[in-house]
């Protein structure tokens, strides 16, 4: 048995996957196994380089082992790895925090440590709620969310996700939520360019309605990204910003896909003009090298929670304001004003929205769809004459096996393939990817 068998037989008896049917991941798949990685790169311990497609689930904005990141989780290991935020604080938690704070937006006064994008949703989520108790507004203890809409793991993540693949696996384990059109069916529905308004209009009504008993919408600010990277414009967004202005209700935006530079600012929303109440952070928030999120507050939030005892924020993990983390957060932060990661942005996307363009020829490939870094299409059957993809079918996986052969990770979500990469790809490698993508599609649909 060489390493890698051993390796494959053992995660086989012993690993339980996530987002897996496991008797198909034990009898059918090939995992990759990965024993290096650097840049946009993964190796297979069978020595096979793959481009990684996704970012490992959206993580690594960087690149994987960015000399400076490892380099500061280095340093920072010769001092302390861990200590609670109880009572005591660390140099790296405030220095990441000075950093972030205004790069956020001027009105943001706190952040709030947490591990992963799902706490960050969980804190988000108890802010709000507490901040109407502390106001003395108990009734308003509702949250309000899209249709399709994913914000995380947690029973509290998952209650205020819009995806009903939640709801129906763990039904009364949630809480009800109250849904509002996605303004993002455009392609899938047919309903054509001015979705967006006709679901803002849905979202005006149910709002002014409900408004006494809500504290807050959640929102993934341009793209629902696990619903499938649909997309729709900030004039939604700063539409529904102002109703909640007039109706007083709070507004999170979810930015732990799409914040760090995904969309082609730094943070999505503020393509909207306008800043959140709250705003939960994760995934590029540590490089993508540790677990490690935060929730940031507004001054308007975090000055309800300015008093005594029944004044507290209920929470805080064993792992909050890990200094490792905070010093690869910092670092993360460094990289981007020294590398000028955003300003590079606009050349990279318009590679991508010319690999995008140059798949119009397949007649697989539907719905190619761009916000700032993040690309898809949808796979569609041109013989089959609904003309809309189905989730169980299973041509985003033979897509798959296709760039998998040919060197690149393309994990698809369902008949969606999708295009989020290291922000630190070179206009050469995109190409590349674009390439690969090319001939994987031939080789797959012909
Ligand atoms: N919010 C959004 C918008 C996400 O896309 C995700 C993860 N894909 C989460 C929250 C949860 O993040 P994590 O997996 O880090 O808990």
């Amino acid at each position: 048995m060489n390493k890698r068998e051993r390796i494959v037989a053992l995660d086989k008896q012993l690993i339980w996957h996530p987002y897996a049917p496991m008797r198909r991941y034990i009898d059918e798949v090939d995992p990759v196994v990965v024993e290096r990685a650097e840049g946009i790169y993964l190796w297979d311990v069978d020595g096979t380089r793959l481009i990684d497609g996704n970012s490992s689930w959206w993580v690594n904005v960087l690149g994987h082992n960015h000399p400076r990141l490892m380099e500061a989780l280095r340093r920072q290991t010769e001092s302390v790895a861990h200590c609670s935020l109880a009572g005591m604080i660390h140099e790296p938690a405030v220095d990441l925090a000075e950093q972030l704070l205004p790069l956020c937006g001027e009105s943001y006064a706190r952040l709030f440590f947490s591990d992963d994008g799902s706490t960050a949703v969980e804190v988000a989520v108890r802010m709000a709620y507490q901040y109407w108790q502390i106001k003395g507004r108990a009734e308003k203890n509702r949250f309000v969310t899209l249709q399709g809409a994913f914000h995380g793991e947690t029973i509290g993540a998952a209650s205020v996700s819009g995806a009903d693949v939640f709801h129906e696996a763990l039904g009364p384990l949630l809480f009800d939520r109250i849904l509002l059109p996605s303004p993002a069916q455009a392609a899938d529905a047919g309903a054509g360019e001015e979705w967006h308004s006709q679901a803002f209009e849905q979202a005006a009504e149910i709002l002014e309605q409900g408004a006494g008993e809500i504290a807050a919408i959640i929102v993934e600010p341009l793209v629902q990204g696990a619903a499938g990277m649909l997309m729709y414009p900030p004039e939604y967004l700063r539409r529904l910003h102002e109703l909640c202005q007039r109706l007083d209700i709070l507004l999170i935006c979810d930015e732990v896909f799409v914040g760090y530079g995904r969309t082609g600012t730094f943070l999505a929303h503020r393509q909207a003009g306008f800043e959140a109440d709250i705003i939960c952070l994760a995934k590029g928030f540590s490089g993508g090298v540790l677990p490690m999120a935060g929730t940031v507050a507004s001054e308007r939030v975090f000055e309800a929670f300015l008093g005594g005892p029944e004044q507290t924020l209920w929470y805080g993990h064993s792992f909050t304001g890990n200094p490792l983390g905070c010093a690869v957060a910092k670092a993360t932060l460094e990289v981007y004003e020294e590398d000028d990661i955003i300003g590079q942005l606009p050349e990279k996307c318009a590679a991508m929205q010319r690999g995008l363009d140059g798949l119009a020829g397949h007649e697989w490939v539907r719905d190619r769809r761009r916000t700032g870094m993040i690309s898809a299409f949808t796979l569609v059957d041109p013989a089959a004459a609904s003309g809309k993809s189905n989730y169980l079918d299973d041509a985003g996986w033979r897509f798959f096996a296709e760039a998998r052969k040919r060197g690149a990770l393309m994990r698809p979500m369902g008949n969606v393939v999708y295009f989020v990469l290291p922000l630190v790809i070179t206009v050469a490698q995109i190409e590349e990817l674009f390439g690969i993508v090319d001939e994987a599609l031939v080789a797959t649909f012909g």
